[in-house]
């Protein structure tokens, strides 16, 4: 258990503000129906569950978990679940509604959700964890489910975890359903119903995007240098495929620590030592340790942010001297530190486009349970770099036809298909 934090909290910098923002600005230059508008600026439902859970010392402690469904006009929720001081309703909200778009601009048959345990899961053993998620999963009860809201891993929450969710719910239905109900999430280890790559499908996402925008500004990724915020899932998987590209890694920053090598750094010796430091990299003697602040300005191509909401700020853009930042991260760039970014030229990959490697592979699991199949991760990366392309691709000719940045066009091209579903489809009665 490790008592160390230096977790900024995201939630009072407003994440719900950025994507409005974001919303609105897109919103205006398409000229979106006002009452499509109006429908996508609220959520649908907002779940907020209070539940009590004996600790390993005995005690009880009441925990708050959120569950936010945003839309579901396109097909049932979908979004993870993160256990993290700083989830509440606002912070469910803003992610919630990223779920759609991004859901959307995949062309996936999917809606948008997020949501989680306000706690920081350091603090509890992995029996207090698996005590925590059963009785949580056992509060929200049929506010999700395979065929209406199927949430995934997020920050802190993983493979484990989804396999306490997905036993938890199924054993709450009949024995004759239990495998009708194995789809309740995805993100499931293998041997509980997931699928081969979800693990780092979004990661290799993140480098499927990269390698678009690299034939397309014609500078490719071979020796090109770059940092990552977050060495967790998105963070390292990134990395392994980045270095495959022949970039380098030459700085990481998580919770705990900021490290320096211009002359690389080795992602696999990295997690070697994170995993073994309760997934933390302070102490890797493999490079040196600088200040937080230093991080964003280090001399890089690529900056992959791969942590939490709002890091790149109106602060700190301006020290960012990359090429490209790849948003791994869900909304990493706030509204003042995007403006920077855009007037000092640097491309933004907008995470929506960026990082949805992790809910296309989850869509993947989700069919490959529905039809009771098991496929190659060989043949999964390839759907996955499938869509990720058709998507860039639509990203860029939308930015030439409204002439604007590309997280504009990435929401235009959600939002056009949102509004036609609902055109082609009315409002009930
Ligand atoms: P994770 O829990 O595996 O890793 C999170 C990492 O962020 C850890 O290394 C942690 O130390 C670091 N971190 C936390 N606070 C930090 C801070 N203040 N400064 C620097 N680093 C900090 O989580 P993950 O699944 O890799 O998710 C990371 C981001 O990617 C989140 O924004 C998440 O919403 C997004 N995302 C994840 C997936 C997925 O499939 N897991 C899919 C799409 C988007």
């Amino acid at each position: 258990m490790t008592t160390q934090t230096v977790e900024k909290p995201e939630r009072k910098e407003g994440m719900y503000e950025v994507v409005m923002d974001q919303f609105a600005r897109a919103a205006d230059i398409m000229n979106l129906d006002p009452g499509v508008r109006k429908i996508l600026a609220k959520t649908n439902t907002e779940i907020v569950v209070h539940f009590p859970v004996r600790l390993d010392n005995g005690k009880i402690e009441v925990f708050t978990g959120y569950r936010v469904q945003h839309n579901n006009a396109l097909g049932p929720y979908k979004g993870g679940l993160r256990y993290h001081e700083t989830v509440d309703i606002d912070a469910a909200r803003a992610l919630a509604i990223w779920m759609t778009w991004k859901s959307s601009l995949a062309g996936l048959p999917y809606g948008g959700a997020k949501g989680g345990i306000q706690l920081n899961p350091k603090e509890y053993s992995k029996g207090e964890l698996e005590r925590i998620t059963r009785r949580f999963t056992y509060a929200l009860g049929d506010n999700i489910g395979p065929d209406l809201d199927i949430p995934a891993p997020d920050v802190n929450t993983n493979a484990q975890i989804m396999a306490w969710i997905a036993d938890t719910f199924s054993s709450t239905k009949s024995p004759a359903t239990r495998f009708a109900n194995l789809h309740v999430v995805t993100g499931k280890p293998m041997g509980a119903g997931g699928l081969a790559g979800r693990d780092r499908a979004t990661g290799f996402g993140v480098v499927a995007n990269l390698k678009s925008w690299s034939v397309r500004s014609k500078q490719p990724l071979k020796g090109m240098r770059f940092i990552v915020q977050g060495f967790g899932n998105v963070g390292y998987w990134t990395s392994h495929f980045l270095l495959k590209e022949g970039a380098t890694l030459i700085g990481v920053q998580d919770a705990t620590a900021t490290i320096h090598d211009p002359n690389g750094i080795d992602p696999e010796a990295l997690l070697k030592h994170s995993d073994a430091n309760g997934r933390n990299i302070k102490g890797f003697t493999g490079a040196k340790e600088i200040e937080p602040s230093e991080f964003f300005g280090l001399e890089c191509d690529i900056v992959v942010p791969a942590a939490l909401g709002n890091q790149i700020t109106g602060e700190n853009a301006g020290n960012i001297k990359a090429k490209v930042v790849a948003e791994g991260a869900n909304g990493p760039t706030n509204t003042a530190g995007e403006l920077i970014l855009r007037n000092n030229r640097v491309d933004i990959i907008p995470d929506i486009l960026c990082n949805s490697g992790g809910v296309i592979g989850s869509y993947y699991e989700w069919l490959q349970n529905k039809r009771s199949e098991i496929w190659k991760i060989e043949e999964v990366l390839e759907m996955i770099h499938d869509k990720i392309d058709t998507a860039f691709a639509q990203v860029v000719a939308t930015s030439g036809e409204f002439n604007v940045d590309w997280r504009t066009s990435a929401y235009i091209v959600a939002l056009r298909r949102l509004e036609n579903t609902y055109m082609e489809r009315g409002i009930f009665p």
